[in-house]
């Protein structure tokens, strides 16, 4: 089995469920006390966070080529980034390593067009629903059509993710204002729903919603694992 290597951190509520479901995958597909070869890097996410708002792309870039490089430094056979709104900058860890990287819209993009999905609603940071660089990509390699909710939605999504969800905090009201959001969305022609942001899994199952439900961290925790079983 080859080595995953995580850039953890943002926030790390999200990275626990990474941990959790990287193993949990290695041990479905192979059994007894096999796990998942992994290693963690976490970032001081206050920091990231500060660079986000302030718009400091370029600098965020570099801190995260940097995490990167030193995962493979320490043995990872492939890279992934714990966190949708960070691939924004996901040119800088490729740019950045010898190993591959395995961006995180990549298998939702395939879980969505094999389930045969045309439009899909996407909840997420302001940044991934507003910036062209997630939407973009699950247009241009899977031939999604994105929705995101209205302005007030964003605001209120947003929000909860980074007073809420990146602190550990579900909440019954906030799942009633994402679950408005769903439905809005559904109401405009989406045929199902992204969970792009790593903790929004924390918050909403697919009992919580018609729509069928796609989640990027089991997704690209699933497909990272299967790429270190089958990889030789
Ligand atoms: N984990 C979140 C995401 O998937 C948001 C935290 C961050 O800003 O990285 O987008």
């Amino acid at each position: 089995m080859k080595t995953i290597g995580v850039i953890g951190g943002m926030s790390w509520e999200s990275s626990t469920e990474y941990y959790r479901l990287l193993n949990r995958y290695a041990k479905a597909r192979l059994g007894g006390h096999h796990n998942a070869r992994s290693l963690m890097l976490t970032v001081d996410f206050a920091d990231i966070e500060a660079g986000q708002r302030a718009g400091a792309w370029d600098r965020l870039g570099e801190q995260m080529a940097d995490a990167a490089r030193r995962l493979e430094r320490g043995g990872a056979d492939l890279v992934l980034l714990a966190t949708n709104t960070m691939h924004r900058v996901y040119e800088s860890i490729e740019a950045a390593i010898g190993v591959p990287f395995l961006h995180i819209a990549d298998p939702t993009g395939e879980a969505l067009r094999a389930a045969g999905i045309e439009r899909v609603g996407l909840l997420g940071t302001r940044y991934t629903m507003e910036q062209t660089f997630y939407a973009g990509r699950l247009r241009e390699r899977f031939g999604l059509d994105t929705l995101v909710p209205d302005d007030g939605g964003r605001r209120d999504v947003h929000r909860i993710i980074y007073e809420e969800l990146c602190h550990g905090v579900t909440d019954a009201q906030s799942r009633g204002i994402y679950q408005r959001a769903i439905d809005d969305m559904a109401a405009r022609g989406a045929q199902a729903v992204i969970l792009g942001c790593t903790e929004i899994t924390l918050l909403i199952k697919q009992d919580d919603t018609a729509l069928p439900v796609f989640d990027t961290t089991a997704l690209h925790a699933q497909a990272a694992v299967d790429w270190a079983i089958q990889t030789r």
